[in-house]
């Protein structure tokens, strides 16, 4: 299937790149990384993520265009989906990818529902961008510094800074390889964990006040809402690590947050340490993700998403 890939590349002009709304480290690293190559064998790539880059990865080298907002409609060669387990998770309009050129579909969510016309489903990849190293070296394509660090990024951040189950010695392996490329381990863990404004603190603890837990300690939720946005003067992106935060203590095998789009539209992010399968609760309410790190939006008010939460948890 690489090889499919290949040739669809080798045999085209026009490629379109994009990956999920709320873009994490491995949905940038790996766009932006493919990005690279592309433009490394003088094809015409272009990248559609529906949100702007979070502060915490403006370190990443991205080409001077990227579109926001509204997906570039055009005809491609190719369109690739990246660490989307679903392709409404590009966002709205993703209806119209499917006329707009072949769909790849390049992922390792387990939930994947095989969208694409190729598909490269590995769950037991650490990251997309895992996935796409080993497509690279199959293209033969040269590893550059743009190349190296968004991949080592990618890796870095979807694995918790190699903390996390899906950390493997292929992850390892290629960060080890990037690093000769010129990445500089300290300064990527000092971009993505240690450059934070303050304001995100002020957040952290109005979120960490809101703080509960059930089953003998064993389930901690908390809550982000937007008032608690305008009080800190901060955005979504600042909540970027508050779930990994919950699950640090001990005992907890989930970690909930609770994020208020509207008065009446939470987004969930679970994270689990242990057996439980946080996709498969977050799959219930029309979401999905790994084993134990999982999303999913629940319409309601905060009383009544707290409540199909708890009835999820079996909490009483
Ligand atoms: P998040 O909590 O948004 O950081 O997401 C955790 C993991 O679950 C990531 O791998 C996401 O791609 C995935 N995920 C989050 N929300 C959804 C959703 N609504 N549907 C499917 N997968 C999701
Ligand atoms: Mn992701
Ligand atoms: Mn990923």
């Amino acid at each position: 299937m690489f090889r499919e890939i290949r040739d669809i590349i080798g045999n085209g002009e026009r490629f379109l790149i994009t990956a999920h709304i709320d873009p994490d480290g491995d949905a940038l690293g790996s766009v932006f990384s493919l990005y690279w190559v592309l433009d490394s064998l003088r094809k015409q790539p272009c990248i559609y993520l529906r949100d702007r880059v979070p502060y915490m990865y403006e370190f990443l080298p991205k080409p001077p265009q990227v579109f926001h907002g509204e997906i570039p409609e055009d005809q491609y060669d190719a369109v690739f989906a990246l660490d989307c387990g679903n392709l409404f998770r590009v966002g709205d309009g993703y209806e119209k990818l499917k006329e707009m050129g072949p769909v790849i579909n390049i992922d390792h969510h387990t939930t994947n529902e095989t969208f694409g016309i190729v598909n490269i489903i590995d769950a037991g990849a650490s990251s997309v961008a895992e996935i796409l190293y080993r497509l690279y070296k199959t293209m033969k394509a040269t590893m550059s510094f743009n190349v190296a660090i968004n991949l080592y990024t990618a890796i870095f951040t979807d694995t918790g800074s190699f903390r996390y189950s899906n950390t493997n010695s292929q992850a390892f392996l290629i960060c080890e390889e990037m690093t000769k490329s010129g990445v500089s381990p300290s300064y990527v863990a000092q971009m993505v964990h240690e450059n934070h404004p303050k304001e995100r603190f002020l957040l952290l603890g109005l979120v960490l006040a809101t703080l509960e837990t059930h089953k003998s300690d064993t389930i901690a939720m908390a809550m982000v809402t937007q008032d608690m946005f305008r009080r800190t003067n901060t955005s979504k992106e600042h909540t970027e690590g508050f779930v990994e935060s919950v699950k640090e203590i001990r005992g907890v095998d989930v970690a909930v947050l609770l994020r208020e789009i509207t008065g009446s539209q939470y987004k969930i992010s679970m994270r689990s340490k242990g057996n439980t399968d946080v996709a498969s609760i977050c799959n219930l309410f029309g979401g999905g993700g790994h084993r134990n790190a999982a999303g999913c939006t629940i319409n309601g008010t905060i009383r009544e998403v707290k409540d199909r939460l708890k009835e999820a948890f079996k909490i009483e």
